[in-house]
């Protein structure tokens, strides 16, 4: 807050400090309204699978059990619901650690051709039962990058185009240099798209598209907020483009080296 209450004193006159003042209190309000918003989600988010676990764990004990095929679904949908939870409460917890360790990347020097083709390996059986195929177009390059978290870049751009890409579409990754010394990664898919209207909001926390869809594919609404996080925690950025009825196409450049940062924040 220091940092941003300086310019005032520099500026001529008193009247001016007084106006960037009321500035930095519309940014804190703003931050709070974030920090409001986002634990309402959170608490929304949580409390969907727990109801539907309680409630159905509850008929059982009031005597469904006794129907063993009724049992089966009912327990069916209590796992299902448990697996949700897992995957919100680790998705949450990695963006926290994302946003908390923002300079505490894990950088080496990674083959990122052998980092992107071992992903799409994990992901090839589930394409073949959804019969979908995967192109891949990497060029041999290695990059200063945190591994782990690149890879799991390329997994949440995956696992949505797979999620909304219908079965007989197909997926292409590419790996290619890109101006002197960046890297850039597509996964381009020819599924359902993204409006127009929600394009600059898909990276937000919770956002959906189609809230029932993403439920169904088991999405938590925290892939892409995830991703943009990595990206720029490596002084990068994500670009998308989209057409409704055709097909998304992500587009991920990252620095090839480490940047070290000049503010003095990033040591
Ligand atoms: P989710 O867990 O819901 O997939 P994400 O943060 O990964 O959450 O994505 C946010 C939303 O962006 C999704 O719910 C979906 O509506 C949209 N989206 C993301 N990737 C794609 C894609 N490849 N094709 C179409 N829509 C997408």
């Amino acid at each position: 807050l220091d940092c941003h209450l300086a310019p005032i004193y520099d500026a001529k006159g008193q009247i001016n400090g007084v106006v960037s003042v009321l500035h930095d209190i519309t940014k804190l309000k703003h931050l709070e309204n974030m920090r409001t918003e986002f634990i309402a989600n959170v608490s929304h988010e949580l409390r969907t699978p727990i109801t539907a676990v309680k409630g159905f764990a509850e008929t059982l004990l009031d005597g469904a059990l006794k129907n063993e095929e009724t049992s089966r679904a009912f327990l069916q949908i209590i796992y299902n619901e448990s697996e949700r939870l897992h995957r919100l409460i680790s998705d949450l917890l990695d963006l926290s650690k994302i946003e908390l360790n923002q300079n505490l990347l894990n950088y080496s020097t990674v083959d990122m051709r052998e980092l992107i083709h071992s992903t799409i390996e994990t992901f090839k059986p589930q394409a073949v039962k959804k019969q979908l195929n995967i192109v891949e177009e990497l060029d041999d390059i290695h990059a200063e990058v945190d591994g782990d978290r690149i890879r799991q870049v390329i997994i949440n751009l995956l696992t949505n185009a797979m999620a909304y890409t219908p079965a007989n579409g197909s997926i292409k990754v590419t790996l290619k240099a890109f101006k002197p010394e960046q890297i850039k990664i597509t996964v381009e898919d020819t599924g359902i798209g993204i409006p127009k209207k929600s394009l600059s909001r898909i990276f937000e926390r919770f956002y959906r598209v189609d809230k029932a869809r993403s439920r169904e594919s088991g999405g938590t609404g925290l892939g892409l907020a995830i991703v943009k996080h990595i990206v720029e925690s490596h002084e990068g950025y994500i670009q998308v483009e989209s057409e409704v009825q055709k097909g998304t196409k992500f587009a991920i450049i990252l620095p090839k080296y480490k940047k070290e940062k000049i503010d003095g924040n990033g040591i």
